[in-house]
């Protein structure tokens, strides 16, 4: 079974998308860390970012793996530093590469077809499983997405003002929305979850529920 988690940066996906594939007992899928790990790996390797045909085969030479929630490239674990604004601010150059999402999109179909999934990203219920039989919509007002952010930053020990997250976001939204292929938008058959005002418990409740309500015979657990 497949549940796809899509929506805006800062929407709480993540977070979501981790404790909702706990409860069921599915593996969590992060694949903008796929693209941050893919970022890093071409910056490492001196990559022109002006270039997008060696940027895609730079990208496809890398081995990107997952251990458990932890990501790894070529055999070295790059969790923490594929969240530095510096690679949040060079993702678009591969987000943005049709070839290397085509790439990308292979990858997480093949990890599809090997478990059950809570898959999280802009294009998973969209282009990556269209077939999925949960897709759900994440989004926020930008305001609390800019809010959250700065916490979650602040968790870490960055600290950025509220206002040069909200101006990073809304540019980010705009790449995100406008690009050529996988664009963030809903699918049709998405249901879409507001999660301004609710909690993180709230949200993880009414999307197991959701979920549960559509797993096939056999599959429900406790
Ligand atoms: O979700 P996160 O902020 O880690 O994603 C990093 C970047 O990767 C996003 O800015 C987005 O542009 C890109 N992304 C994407 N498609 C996905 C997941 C992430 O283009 N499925």
């Amino acid at each position: 079974m497949i549940v796809c988690i899509d929506g805006p940066a800062g929407a709480g996906k993540s977070t979501v998308a981790r404790l909702l594939a706990r409860r069921l007992g599915f593996r969590y899928l992060d694949t903008g860390a796929m693209y941050r790990a893919a970022t890093l790996g071409a910056q490492e390797h001196g990559v022109d970012w002006n270039d997008p045909r060696q940027v895609a085969r730079v990208v496809r030479s890398l081995q990107i793996d997952w251990l458990g929630d932890r990501i790894l490239l070529a055999g070295r674990d790059v969790t923490e530093q594929i969240r530095l604004p510096e690679i949040t601010q060079l993702v678009h150059h591969v987000a943005d590469n049709p070839e290397v999402r085509q790439w990308m999109v292979q990858l997480q179909r093949r990890l599809g077809r090997q478990q059950h999934l809570v898959t999280e990203g802009r294009d998973q219920g969209t282009v990556v499983f269209p077939q999925a039989e949960v897709k759900i919509f994440l989004t926020a007002s930008p305001e609390e997405r800019a809010r959250r952010r700065k916490q979650q930053l602040a968790a870490q020990g960055i600290h950025v003002s509220l206002e040069k997250i909200l101006q990073e976001q809304q540019q980010r939204d705009r790449r995100d929305s406008s690009r050529a292929v996988g664009p963030l938008v809903p699918a049709a058959d998405a249901v879409v979850v507001d999660t301004s005002r609710m909690t993180l418990e709230e949200v993880v409740d009414h999307l197991e529920r959701l979920v549960r309500s559509r797993m096939p015979e056999g599959l429900a657990g406790p």
